[in-house]
């Protein structure tokens, strides 16, 4: 089948591949109507590796996907052919002791369509899960089902945080990961949410979309914690930390209310220094996330009721058939993108 393929390092080919599926009792087949190209995706292709994680032999890309339905396991029971669905890029093992607990994303076993060895969905059909797989609601479109995972960062976030009515939020890091927390986290119940970065076309863009909604400052230009103090004289009630700057990292308690929490989803790239003592004074509670778990349901339905708008995060769209164009693109990190879109 046709596939979107890392090659080595710096290489991308769409060509013919064959990945060998089995279609279990318990899967689904899906033909891919669209799959979102990821940071993660575009650094694998720019560098070969995301840590420890090396590309060794060619590899499938993507991991935000959706798709119809096109075969059913004999034990499927909540699907069936024709269902336009998204799927989790995870699977986990079924049987161990974090899946048996609840939480199958710190399962270290779990299979992440995209990271090496295991191949990605940016390829003409897939076999997976089907309890990994979830109806679109009808008025969620295809392309809004491909953005429920990158926005399932967000709106996990939002729950590990335990937001509770009209919370005020600080969100350091205007990314796409940064973004789709503050939609999370507006959708959650918070009040006002704060976004912030150094990147002035990041905020630009946040602004042209979500302006009405968001607070947006540039930390370069203005004094960050003064601007959360006329939102928040106390500081915020939470932080949402996605920005993985290890500058944002040393002193991030400064902007937290006494009793208050942070949440940090980015990932810097080594370890950090941070001010234990500024946190410890404010008795701040420090929370991290690894991906999400049961945040698909939880995510389409905020998609569907209207309180998470996201066709506004897909900026550029492309075809299969220029998909390697596509990479070029996502991996020039243009100013005006937020997520780029390959429809199948
Ligand atoms: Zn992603």
């Amino acid at each position: 089948m046709l596939a979107v393929v890392l090659e080595s390092k710096g290489v991308v080919a769409l060509r013919d591949f064959g990945v060998e599926e089995h279609l279990g009792p318990n899967d689904v087949r899906i033909a891919i109507s669209h799959v979102g190209i990821c940071g993660s995706d575009v650094h694998y292709f720019q560098h070969g590796n995301i840590g420890d994680f090396v590309v060794r032999e060619p590899m499938v890309l993507g991991h935000e996907a959706s798709g119809t339905v096109t075969e059913v396991g004999a034990s499927v029971i909540h699907l069936q052919v024709g269902d336009t669905v998204c799927m989790e890029p995870g699977i986990p093992d079924f049987s161990s002791i974090e899946t048996l607990e609840g939480m199958y994303n710190l399962d270290p076993s779990v299979r992440f369509w995209a990271t090496p060895p295991i191949h990605g969905c940016l390829r003409e059909s897939v076999v997976h899960p089907a309890s990994l797989t979830f109806k679109l609601p009808e008025n969620v479109s295809p392309e809004e089902g491909a953005l429920v995972e990158p926005v399932s960062i967000g709106v996990y976030s939002a729950k590990v945080a335990e937001i509770e009515p009209a919370d005020t939020a600080l969100v350091i890091g205007a990314g796409t990961i940064g973004l789709v927390t503050a939609l999370g986290a507006l959708a959650s119940g918070c009040s006002q949410v704060i976004v912030s970065d150094i990147k002035e076309e990041k905020l630009d863009l946040v602004r042209k979309f979500y302006g009405n909604k968001l607070v947006c400052i540039n930390s370069a230009k203005e004094n960050l914690l003064e601007a959360v103090q006329k939102v928040a004289p106390r500081g915020v009630d939470i932080l949402f930390e996605a920005s993985g700057a290890p500058d944002v990292l040393k002193d991030f308690t400064r902007y937290v209310c006494p009793g208050g929490k942070a949440v940090l989803i980015g990932m810097p790239v080594g370890p950090v220094l941070f001010d234990v003592v500024g946190a410890q004074a404010k008795e701040i509670s420090i929370k991290t996330i690894f991906r999400y778990r049961n945040m698909y349901p939880r995510t389409l339905n905020l998609i569907s009721s209207g309180a998470l708008e996201v066709k506004p995060l897909v900026t550029h769209r492309y075809e299969m058939r220029d998909a390697v164009e596509a990479f070029r693109f996502a991996a020039s990190a243009p100013a005006d993108a937020i997520k780029v879109m390959v429809s199948l």
